[in-house]
């Protein structure tokens, strides 16, 4: 046999790519592709292709979670930390959803990205943090309007 690789499942069928985690000649049954990269199926299990509609939705639910999902944590603490002025949280949907389709096209590295189960776990989670996040935003927005209604109160 010269030079062409065969795949590493099947000796008898050319190899299409060569997986981008451990290297294996894979063909095209066997080949995974997650985030415009190759991989053989044992590689991609614990993989997550980045998906732009998974970032809008944390993005929306959560101001900063798109961004922990697209691995920009710095980023994400900062919607976070803002998100209630309403315009960093919708700038924080716009961005999450820019990065996670420059992720899944292979224009960014995605080698942050979270694995599948962490995502699953988010996705199972996020309503919850959301209320919590509502919770805390109402806490400060009441605690205000109390003292203020103290304040007018004793004048
Ligand atoms: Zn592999
Ligand atoms: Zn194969």
């Amino acid at each position: 046999m010269e030079g062409s690789q065969t795949c590493f499942f099947h000796p008898t069928v050319v190899a299409a790519a060569a997986c981008d985690a451990c290297g294996k000649p894979v063909c095209h049954v066997c080949r995974r592709s997650l985030n415009a990269l190759s991989f053989c199926e044992a590689c991609a299990a614990n993989r997550h292709e980045q998906c732009p509609l998974a970032a809008t939705v944390f993005a929306l639910l959560v101001p900063g979670l798109g961004q922990v999902y697209n691995a920009e944590y710095r980023k994400g603490l900062w919607v976070f930390l803002t998100g209630w002025l309403v315009l960093p949280w919708i700038w924080g949907i716009v961005d999450a959803r820019r990065v996670a389709g420059e992720i899944q096209a292979g224009r960014r590295p995605g080698a942050g990205v979270w694995p599948g189960y962490i995502v699953l776990a988010i996705k199972l989670g996020v309503i919850g943090l959301s209320l919590t996040y509502g919770f805390i935003v109402w806490g400060i927005v009441a605690t205000l309007g109390m003292l203020a209604s103290l304040i007018s109160g004793t004048g």
